[in-house]
């Protein structure tokens, strides 16, 4: 398949290392805006500084002869890895202080797609004006658009549940990046605005600031009809046009009642709708991205997806996507939030009903 090709290309070419010096000006005055306090210990977690630096995803770290395998660390520590840079020189690794003027990352192949494109091809198909840190993968005029937003299912995950996600694999979808942190909060508003968590300003997990000039908000004040399809806790706040569906059913999951609201909701014209499919992380978190739970939430989000796909008119942008992965750890349960390559890449597809007419940028 030529997108799985230019995947397997973009991998050489962007796969190798970087390093960054903790000597002179730079580190110093950087570290107030982004400082917390790891156990009494000031300093700026090194992802963040990484992120900021554009390196990213993150395999391993050697500072002062020391290594830190990036993923063993992550097997260990909830969310973020817990390494400051500290004032100055040096770093603080799992409460540890390493002397090192020279840090040395390894990184992973790096999708040239990313979440922030979400935002700028919704709002160029039906015409919104706004301004965004990401790219249109596609530029096409649609009637509607439906953005099916799968929680957690990060691209490795689908690579290995591809055979039994049928729907979404018809799609090709190519590999993307999320923004750090990669947690839910933090990329639906990347994937709404279009814009970096530093511009959009929501860029920790404790931030759910209400967002201005995002594609829904977009959409309201230009009098194009839109919605936020979503269970009773939506990742995101907005100004408008959120709606929390009950479980109906009872069965424990919004989901399903999710996937009826929306299609429900594109057949009565409304032209932009996010839908938010979040089973996918709960099991992530639960049992781990490949439990027999997991394993079966994945194909059920592949029914809702083409149960929803099924149902569009002609002329409808669909998109799917997710916020982010998830990596493993310990005690056979799974979490995200770092700059590993199991967190950061996430599948992305676009295809516009009937007309097959979307290609995107990688395909
Ligand atoms: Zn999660």
């Amino acid at each position: 398949m030529p997108q799985r090709a230019c995947f397997l290309l973009l991998a050489v070419l962007a796969a190798g290392a970087a390093g960054i010096h903790l000597t002179g000006p730079s580190v110093g005055p950087a570290l107030p805006p982004h400082a917390i306090d790891g156990n009494g210990v000031m300093g700026m977690p090194l992802e963040r500084y990484l992120w900021l630096q554009g390196i990213y995803p993150v395999t391993g770290v050697c500072a002062g002869g020391q290594c830190i395998d990036w993923e063993e660390a992550a097997y260990r520590s909830l969310w973020e890895i817990p390494v400051l840079m500290l004032p100055g020189q040096g770093i603080d690794a799992f409460g540890r202080r390493i002397d090192a003027g020279y840090v040395a990352v390894a990184t992973a192949p790096r999708p040239e797609l990313s979440i922030l494109d979400v935002a700028p091809t919704v709002c160029g198909a039906l015409g919104l004006p706004g301004r965004f840190d990401g790219k249109p993968v596609c530029r096409v005029n649609a009637s509607q658009v439906v953005v099916i937003y799968v929680d957690g299912l990060g691209w490795y995950r689908y690579e290995k549940e591809r055979p039994a996600m049928k729907n979404l694999s018809s799609l090709g979808p190519a590999a993307a990046c999320c923004v750090y942190p990669s947690i839910s909060n933090v990329n639906g508003a990347a994937m709404l605005t279009g814009d970096c968590p530093e511009r959009s300003g929501v860029d920790r997990w404790e931030n759910r600031t209400i967002l201005v000039d995002d594609a829904i908000d977009l959409a309201l004040r230009h009098g194009v009809s839109a919605a936020w399809i979503d269970g009773p806790r939506p990742p995101v706040s907005l100004r408008g046009g959120i709606v929390r569906v009950a479980d109906t059913n009872g069965d424990g999951n919004f989901d399903d009642e999710i996937a009826d609201r929306a299609i429900a909701e594109h057949q009565n014209g409304v032209r932009l709708l996010y839908v938010h499919l979040a089973e996918t992380d709960r099991t992530l978190h639960e049992s781990g991205l490949y439990s027999a739970q997991s394993r079966a939430a994945a194909v059920r989000a592949d029914a809702r997806i083409g149960r929803l796909l099924g149902r569009l008119r002609p002329g409808t942008l669909a998109l799917v996507v997710a916020d982010h992965g998830g990596h493993a750890i310990a005690g056979g349960r799974g979490d995200h939030g770092s700059l590993l390559p199991e967190d950061m890449l996430v599948p992305f597809a676009a295809r516009v009903v009937t007309m097959n007419s979307c290609e995107m940028y990688l395909n």
